[in-house]
C-alpha cells in the first residue's frame, strides 16, 4: 500500500519502501526509522543540536513514529537510552521552558496536523532484570522494551501472567499508562512497580502498583497529579505455577473449541490470543490505527436497564462503580457502522471499535470523525463515550 511519509532519517519521502526496507526494524512500529535505507546511510537530520551526549533535531516528523501515521512535526525531538540521557533531555527543556512529551511506540496516539510543541522524547531505555522468590518471578523491565517482546519471553520460560496480553502493540514505559488489558487480564494485576523520573524534582521514584491509582484503561499518570512522571522501568510480577485465564468471550470459545484433559499451554494461549487479535486488528503496518479508539462506558444500573429494554442483548458487565458496555455490540448492532467510511477514515470491518486511517488522513479528518460516531451514539444510547487514543500537540 502505498503511503507518502517521510523519512526521519534523511527527511525524504520513500513512499511505501519506507515500510519495508529499514534493517533496524526491530518491531514493525514506532522504531523503525533508526536508518533510512533507502538513502542507505544514516543521515543525519537538518538543524540538530547537540547538548553533551544528547543530541536535539527540530521539526522532525512524527507520523512515522506513531500506528495511525497521522499528524505534523515535533518542534524539537531527542531519543533518549538511558535515565541520565531523560534528564538531560528534559533538563534541556526546563531552561528553555518548552513542554516534554513522551513517545514510546506511537500505538496510542495521533499527532496533530500542526505537530507538538516543545520537545518529544522518543523512549528507548532499555535494560532486564530477572529474579526468581520461589514461585514468582520478578522482571524489571526499562521502559523503551518493546512489551510483546517480554512477553514472548515470559511465554517461552514458562512464566505466566502476561499471555493473554500477547500482541499488543507499544512499549513496557506505556503499560501501566492506559493500564493494558486484552482478553480478562490488565496489566495492574501484574505491576509490583513502577519507576519514574519525577521531571518536577529532577529525582528518579519508585511507585507500588497501589500509588499508580489503576482502573479501566486509567492510571495516576493519565491525570495532571501524574504528568510529573516519566516511566523508566516496569517490575511485572509473574508465577512459575499455571493459572490460565480464560473466561473471557472469545478465548473461552477458543478453549471450549480445544479442551482436553490437559490444560492449555503458555504456548497455545498466546497462539491463540494472537490469532484472534489478527481478526479483530488491522495490521497496522498496512493500515494506520491505534487499535480501540473509545474507552468501553461505564453507565449507571438504571441506565442500563433502560437500554435493556431496547436492546435486550446489550453485553454489560456489572463493576463497582456501575455497569461496563460493550461499546463495541452497539456500534455494531445498534448504529450498523462496522466497515462503514468518510472519507479516508472509517471503522475496521473486522472490529467496529477500532478506527483506521485507510490513506493520508488528517488528524483533523480523525477528530471530525470521531465527534460524529460519538454524536451518533449519544444519539441512540445517551451514552457519552470517552476517547481511549490520546491526541498529542
Ligand atoms: C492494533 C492495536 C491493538 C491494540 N490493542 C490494545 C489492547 O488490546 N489493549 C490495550 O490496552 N491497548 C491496545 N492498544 C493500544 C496500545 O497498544 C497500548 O496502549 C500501548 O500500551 C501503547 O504503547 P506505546 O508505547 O505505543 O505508547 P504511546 O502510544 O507512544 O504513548 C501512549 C501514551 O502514553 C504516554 N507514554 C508513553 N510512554 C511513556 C512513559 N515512558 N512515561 C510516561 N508516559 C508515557 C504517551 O505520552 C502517550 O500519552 C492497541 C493498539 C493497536 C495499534
Amino acid at each position: 500500500m502505498e503511503m507518502n511519509v517521510v523519512c526521519f532519517s534523511c527527511n525524504e519521502s520513500h513512499g511505501a519502501q519506507i515500510r519495508t526496507v529499514s534493517p533496524s526494524t526491530k518491531t514493525t512500529f514506532g522504531y523503525v526509522f533508526q536508518r533510512c535505507a533507502v538513502a542507505g546511510k544514516e543521515a543525519r537530520p537538518m538543524n540538530e543540536e547537540t547538548r553533551g551526549d544528547i543530541s536535539i533535531e527540530e521539526q522532525v516528523p512524527l507520523a512515522p513514529y506513531t500506528t495511525f501515521h497521522i499528524g505534523g512535526a515535533a518542534e524539537y525531538f531527542t531519543s533518549v537510552e538511558n535515565i541520565e540521557k531523560l534528564r538531560k533531555a528534559v533538563q534541556w527543556a526546563k531552561a528553555k521552558k518548552f513542554p516534554v512529551t513522551v513517545l514510546g511506540g506511537g500505538s496510542n496516539v495521533f499527532v496533530a496536523d500542526a505537530g507538538v510543541r516543545g520537545l518529544v522524547i522518543h523512549n528507548h531505555i532499555t535494560g532486564r532484570e530477572i529474579v526468581k522468590e520461589g514461585d514468582a518471578v520478578l522482571l524489571t523491565i526499562g521502559a523503551g522494551e518493546v512489551f510483546d517482546d517480554i512477553v514472548a519471553l515470559a511465554v517461552s520460560r514458562g512464566w505466566w501472567g502476561l499471555e493473554n496480553l500477547s500482541c499488543i502493540p507499544g512499549s513496557v514505559g506505556a503499560t501501566p499508562i492506559q493500564n493494558i488489558g486484552a482478553y480478562g487480564v490488565e496489566v495492574a494485576e501484574r505491576i509490583v512497580f513502577v519507576d519514574a523520573y519525577d521531571k518536577e524534582t529532577d529525582t528518579s521514584v519508585r511507585l507500588t502498583g497501589d500509588a499508580c491509582l489503576f482502573g479501566y484503561r486509567d492510571s495516576l499518570f493519565k491525570h495532571a497529579e501524574g504528568k510529573r512522571y516519566i516511566v523508566t522501568r516496569v517490575t511485572y510480577r509473574l508465577s512459575k505455577t499455571p493459572a490460565p485465564v480464560l473466561h473471557y468471550r472469545d478465548l473461552a470459545a477458543w478453549n471450549e473449541a480445544h479442551k482436553t484433559n490437559e490444560l492449555p499451554t503458555l504456548t497455545e494461549i498466546r497462539t491463540a490470543v494472537c490469532a484472534i487479535r489478527s481478526r479483530k486488528f488491522p495490521d497496522w503496518n498496512v493500515l494506520g490505527t491505534a487499535g480501540s479508539f473509545f474507552k468501553n462506558p461505564t453507565i449507571s444500573d438504571a441506565h442500563f436497564s433502560a437500554l435493556l429494554e431496547r436492546f435486550p442483548e446489550l453485553p454489560g458487565y456489572k463493576t463497582p462503580e456501575g455497569v461496563k458496555v460493550a461499546l463495541g455490540w452497539i456500534l455494531d448492532r445498534v448504529l450498523n457502522v462496522r466497515g462503514y467510511r468518510s472519507g479516508t477514515v472509517g471503522t475496521y470491518e473486522g472490529q467496529a471499535l477500532v478506527v483506521v486511517n485507510y490513506g493520508d488522513a488528517t488528524s483533523a479528518e480523525l477528530e471530525t470523525f470521531a465527534r460524529d460516531i460519538a454524536q451518533k451514539i449519544f444519539d441512540a444510547t445517551e451514552i457519552v463515550v470517552e476517547w481511549e487514543v490520546t491526541k498529542l500537540s
